[in-house]
Order: structure tokens, then sequence, then C-alpha cells
């Protein structure tokens, strides 16, 4: 039996009609450019993630980078990160101007360790004749952004403090994580995107909630911010040809918004799938004896009375043997993926940042380590019974 990786067709074969409804009325209309639709769908996001604004963006990278821009990032400034993500992250901290630090991963999580940013700032740091925090080539720290990984939330309590204590901004990449909900030790419950000053989403077709095509949204609480955020979409125009800030086209379509409109009401319905999917592979692995060969996700937050305590947009486990098991599993049809196979500081374009291997310890091993599963909702208990059967055949032989 193959099983792809991901396979998005039975979605929307489901959601076909009322998808195809949406885009008639915008092709008949011809308003492809924010508007009413693109608004309700804001308002929609907001009200599900608890965000007082919801900006739509063109994509989570121009939400990342948006978000910078309005911050007044750029030359002569860094910004605290993990060098386990999508690209996007430190690319768009390179692009305003402004210096990645990267920083080491909690092993059990592979999100930011709130240890190695406390040690960053506590060590590497000092205070300039401003009470800036400056770092030892003197570029002024201004903000933490942690990224929300494979669905799980950072440990935003331990970060929101580090950064209070300190007076930077945090800016949180929940690209993966739509949804997932962390325990604060202050308010209960909150979502991903919404514990600290913004936040951004990707829609990119293969997040838990995805677009035809590229989107992404930005969350804020702070009216300001939303404004500032909605001039710099349209190249800080206000009103039209009239232009304070230099800006950008980081609009989301409206033909994104409808889809995403569409599918959202079954976002949480999709999380609870996952969880399931997830709840069965650690029956399976557990079954056949493979929890000593394999590390299965971490799930730090399963008992804390959350629903999306996880909404595993990947289910990562890892393995020494993380490569033969691949090609394992390549030849008996069933997909995988590597996230990532090198961290953000050893990649060419960061070379001149000047890190080195063994910098960063657990990014590098879980570089080496990780692996994809198949993992959506419509994903059979028969096919999981595949993938979990094709690596107990591997580690037979290889054991
Ligand atoms: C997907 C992703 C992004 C970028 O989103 P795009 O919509 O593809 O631009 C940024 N950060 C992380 C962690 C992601 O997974």
């Amino acid at each position: 039996m193959r099983v792809p990786l991901l396979d998005l067709s039975e979605q929307y074969r489901v959601l076909a009609e009322p998808i195809r409804r949406e885009l008639d009325d915008i092709l008949r209309t011809q308003s492809f450019i924010l508007g009413p639709k693109v608004e309700e769908f804001e308002r929609a996001l907001a009200e599900y993630c608890g965000a007082k604004h919801a900006i739509g963006v063109s994509s989570g990278t121009d939400a990342l980078l948006a978000i910078l821009m309005a911050l007044g990032i750029g030359l002569g400034d860094a910004v605290v990160t993990t060098a386990y993500t999508f690209f996007a992250t430190g690319g768009c901290i390179a692009r305003v101007g402004a210096t990645p630090i990267f920083v080491d991963i909690d092993p059990a999580t592979f999100n930011i360790s709130p240890a190695t940013i406390a040690d960053f700032l506590a060590n590497h740091c000092q205070r300039n004749a401003q009470n800036e925090l400056v770092d030892s080539v003197g570029r002024i720290v201004r903000a933490i952004i942690p990224v929300h990984l494979f669905g799980l939330c950072c440990e935003m309590d331990a970060i929101n403090e580090l950064a209070q204590h300190s007076q930077l901004t945090v800016i949180e990449d929940a690209a993966q994580a739509i949804g997932a909900e962390y325990p604060t030790k202050k308010g209960g419950a909150r979502q991903a995107g919404t514990m600290s000053a913004v936040g951004c989403f990707s829609f990119y077709p293969s997040k838990n909630l995805g677009a035809a095509g590229d989107a992404g949204m930005i969350v804020c609480d702070d009216n300001e911010l939303a404004r500032h955020l909605r001039s710099f979409r349209q190249h800080g125009m206000e009103p039209r040809y009239f232009h304070h800030v230099i800006g950008g086209n980081f609009r989301i379509d409206a033909m994104q918004a409808v889809i995403l409109k569409v599918k959202l009401p079954y976002l949480n319905g999709w999380s609870a799938a996952r969880r399931a999917v997830a709840d069965i592979y650690r029956e399976e692995f557990t079954r056949r004896g493979l929890t000593n060969r394999v590390t299965l996700p971490a799930e730090p937050y399963r008992e804390r009375g959350l629903t999306n305590h996880h909404i595993y947009h990947q289910y990562v486990i890892r393995t020494p043997q993380r490569d033969a098991l691949q090609t394992h599993l390549a030849q008996r049809g069933i997909g995988s993926a590597i996230y990532y196979p090198l961290g953000l500081h050893e990649q060419k374009c960061f070379a001149q940042l000047g890190y080195r291997a063994g910098d960063l310890p657990e990014t590098e091993r879980a570089a080496r380590e990780t692996l994809a599963l198949p993992i959506y909702p419509e994903l059979t208990r028969a096919m999981q019974a595949e993938v979990v059967g094709a690596i107990a055949a591997f580690f037979a032989d290889n054991g």
C-alpha cells in the first residue's frame, strides 16, 4: 500500500461545492483585492484565535517581513531566534538588514530553548548608555522570534518573562501552529500567535489551514501596531497615493480569503483528527516494541486541560539511523520528509554570520536524526499500520 506524506484531495472533495460557490462570487463581482470578503475572513480568524486584530497578508514570509518593518527593526539590530525552523524565520530578519542570533533548541520538543535565550542575554549582551541591550559587537537586540514548530507551542511563559526583563518584543512565528494552545500561568489557555506583541500564520497549502496558493495572517491586540501593519501591507499608503512609510505589497488575495473562510470552521475537527492519528502512531510503536528504537514526539501540555495541546502539523520521530530508515520507507512507497536537514546557522547564505559546526549541538543533532511521517486527518488506520510495520521491518533488519 502506498502511503503519501500528505494528501489534500479528500479535503477538497468534501468542500469543493462551497469553495467553488465563493470563488464564483468573486469572479462575478471581480473584487479581487481586499474588500468585505477579506475583512470577513480577518474577523473570523481573529475571533477563532482570540486576537483583537487580524491582518491578511500574502504569505507567512511576508507576515514576518511586514512585522519586522512595522516594528522598525533593521540595520544595526539583532533578533534572537531558532536555527531549527523553516528558512523564512531567519531570512526575514536578514532581509530587513538586521542580524539573526541563533540559539539552540530543547531536544525534547525541537522548540527554541528558553535556557539558551537566557544564556545569550545574560552572558553575551550588555546595556549601552541608553539602557538598550547590545550584543558583543554592538548590535541592539530588539526582539525574540520563537517558532511553534510542528504544531507545538514554545514555552511562552519563560520566553515572555525573559523578553520583558530585557525589554524585547516577542514575535511569534505560528506558521505551523494555528489553533495550538499553551497553558499560560496568568491567563490559562492561550492560542499560538496571541501570547505576545504580535504573531503570524502561514496558509501555505500544506499547512493545517491551507489556501490554494500563498497566503498568511498577522494577529495582534495593539490598535496602533495593527494600523501600522495595515499601512505597511499597502506600500505605507494612506489615503491612496500618499505614502507615509516604505511598505510593500503584502496583501492577501480575496480568492484565498474566501477559501480559508470556508475551511476555518473545520480546523478544530482536523486538529482533533491529527491528534487521533498521533495517538494511534504511539499505540502502534508501543505495541511493536519500537519505543526504544525511535523517539516519539513529546506532548508536554497533554495533561494540562487544553483541547489543542498539540495540533500535529508534523509527526516527527527521531533515530540516529534516520537516512537509512527514510530510504527503506521510500522503497516501500511510504512518504516521509526531513524538517530540516540543516540548521539555519549552517546555511551557505548565512556563512558571513560566522557560526561553526558544533555551535548549536541540539539543532545539529535534530537535523541529522528527525524524520516526519505521514499525518493528515484522512490518514487511515490501515495506512498507519503500514507505516509502523515498515519501520518495524527496518529495525528487525538493522537492529
Ligand atoms: C511555512 C512557514 C513560514 C513561511 O510561510 P509561507 O506562507 O510559506 O511564506 C514561516 N515560518 C515557518 C516556521 C513555516 O513553517
